[in-house]
């Protein structure tokens, strides 16, 4: 069943007379738990007509390296082989990704996309709904709750936002059934191969300056990962998830970022466990609160985007003398006076990943060691992007934020961070053994 609320029509009439329904896979880059794909599935059924998958490799993706893109095109590759083990092909055209959606469309009888909540995705689904002359319809399948539903306005918190999210969990938590008896559409030649996304990623000539991340992309690794979590970690998730050397975290961001595991497909999973509330709390609340952010604060990317009264305590704290000041070069080269902030630095960029709690301290100190909030907020961001496999994410804008107070309350006043929440190597060593998670990454 897909309920009602995850549709959403962007160009409305009735289906053409085409050769095929074309699924403009872009957000849900999966075979699994997909509900963009088998509301395209149902439509052709309907129809009588065959489906055709469509993925456009956009190779001038704003900040995309050779990391994100060797994640992409593992997921890809799995993506295509799930939809192969169900008759279908996965048309990759080396196109920006709306104009192959705009070609393909003329002999579509209508277009179904996913959902995306970033400004520049909205924009790419806009273009196409404006320039087709067939129906586009886009389905919302990677928030467990969808966001319009949850709430129609940006949320102050996730206090605000947690009891409508709740009440209306029970609903959405219900897996997406397969479509059964759907031809694929295979008039189409494969332009590009992604057997091998190595070479791939070599012959795109992407920008080679951030290498491979620790996780290997796609939905097999994704699942594989999930049920390892679900077994083995869940049950100390609560306990444990903020000493970064425990590594009882899901790991599952990235996946999710990309669209290689659906958040639904986790939710159920983790649901079934008897620990699961915190989990849930961070997958559900958290994750949909970045979503609510960038949807409804078009300055989600910007420093203008942070509330008010972070801003003004910013300001008013802003000629405050820094304990250190670094440029971005010197934070970028892991080369501050702080052990601790070199390693998870230095984490960051040898893998692609850093744990939530030394994210908090790695972002506060930032702030406090830069020339200004502003200088902060840039570099804090361009780093977050550059190396983490989960950056450019709604995560990453929504995070980056609340480092600055967004969806924080005021604290007590101090130099440099006003009344916005502070971060200290105490707190760190309250928490963890820091000396040891040192070690690992110095
Ligand atoms: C300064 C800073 C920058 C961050 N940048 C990113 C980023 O670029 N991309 C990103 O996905 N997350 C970001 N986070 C949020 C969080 O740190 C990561 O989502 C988490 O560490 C990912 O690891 P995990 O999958 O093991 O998380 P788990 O602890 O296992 O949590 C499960 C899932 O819940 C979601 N989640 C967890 N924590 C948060 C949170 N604070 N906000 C929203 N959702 C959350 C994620 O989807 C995560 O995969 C950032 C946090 C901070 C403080």
């Amino acid at each position: 069943m897909i309920q009602e609320e995850r549709v959403r029509v962007l160009r409305p009439g009735p289906p053409a007379r085409g050769r095929y329904v074309l699924y403009w896979m872009q957000a849900s880059v999966r075979a699994e738990d997909n509900h963009a794909l088998e509301y395209a599935a149902l439509r052709a059924r309907e129809l009588g007509v065959p489906l055709m998958v469509y993925f456009g490799l956009t190779t001038t993706y704003p900040e995309a390296n050779a990391r994100s893109f060797l994640f992409l095109l593992e997921g890809l590759r799995d993506a295509r082989d799930g939809l192969r083990a169900r008759g279908l092909d996965l048309v990759v055209l080396d196109r920006e990704a709306p104009e192959g959606a705009l070609e393909l469309s003329r002999e579509a009888c209508l277009v179904v996309t996913d959902r995306a909540y970033l400004r520049h995705l909205r924009e790419w689904r806009a273009r196409l709904a404006e320039r087709a002359e067939v129906p586009v319809v886009q389905v919302e399948g990677d928030a467990v709750v969808p966001v319009d539903t949850a709430s129609g306005k940006q949320e102050w918190a996730a206090r605000t936002l947690r009891p409508k999210v709740q009440r209306l969990m029970e609903r959405y938590l219900v897996p997406v059934e397969v479509t059964p008896d759907v031809t694929g559409y295979t008039g189409v030649t494969l332009e590009v191969d992604v057997s091998d996304p190595e070479g791939l990623v070599e012959r795109l000539g992407t920008d080679t300056s951030v290498g491979p991340g620790a996780e290997r992309g796609g939905s097999r690794a994704a699942l594989a990962r999930l049920s390892a979590f679900v077994d083995e970690h869940l049950g100390r998730y609560d306990r444990e998830r903020n000493d970064p050397n425990a590594g009882v975290a899901s790991r599952l961001s990235a996946y999710l970022h990309y669209g290689h595991l659906s958040p639904l497909r986790v939710a159920l999973e983790a649901h079934a466990h008897p620990a699961s509330a915190s989990f849930l709390e961070e997958l559900v609340v958290r994750r949909e609160l970045s979503l609510n952010f960038c949807e409804f604060n078009p300055l989600y990317d910007r420093y203008e985007g942070l509330p008010r009264w972070a801003r003004e305590t910013l300001e008013k704290h802003a000629a405050d003398p820094r304990p250190h000041l670094y440029d971005r070069a010197t934070f970028e080269a892991s080369d501050t006076h702080d052990a601790a902030w070199n390693a998870a630095n230095n984490e960051m960029k040898r893998t692609g990943r850093m744990a939530n709690y030394m994210r908090i301290y790695w972002g506060k100190k930032v702030l406090e060691w830069s020339a200004s909030p502003q200088e902060a907020y840039a570099t804090l961001l361009s780093l977050n992007n550059k190396y983490f496999l989960d950056g450019r994410n709604p995560n990453s804008y929504t995070n980056v934020a609340w480092v600055f107070g967004s969806h924080d309350r005021p604290w007590g006043e101090r130099p440099v961070y006003g009344t916005v929440r502070s971060a200290s190597e105490g707190g760190l060593r309250r928490k963890f053994d820091v000396d040891a998670y040192v070690r690992r990454w110095t």
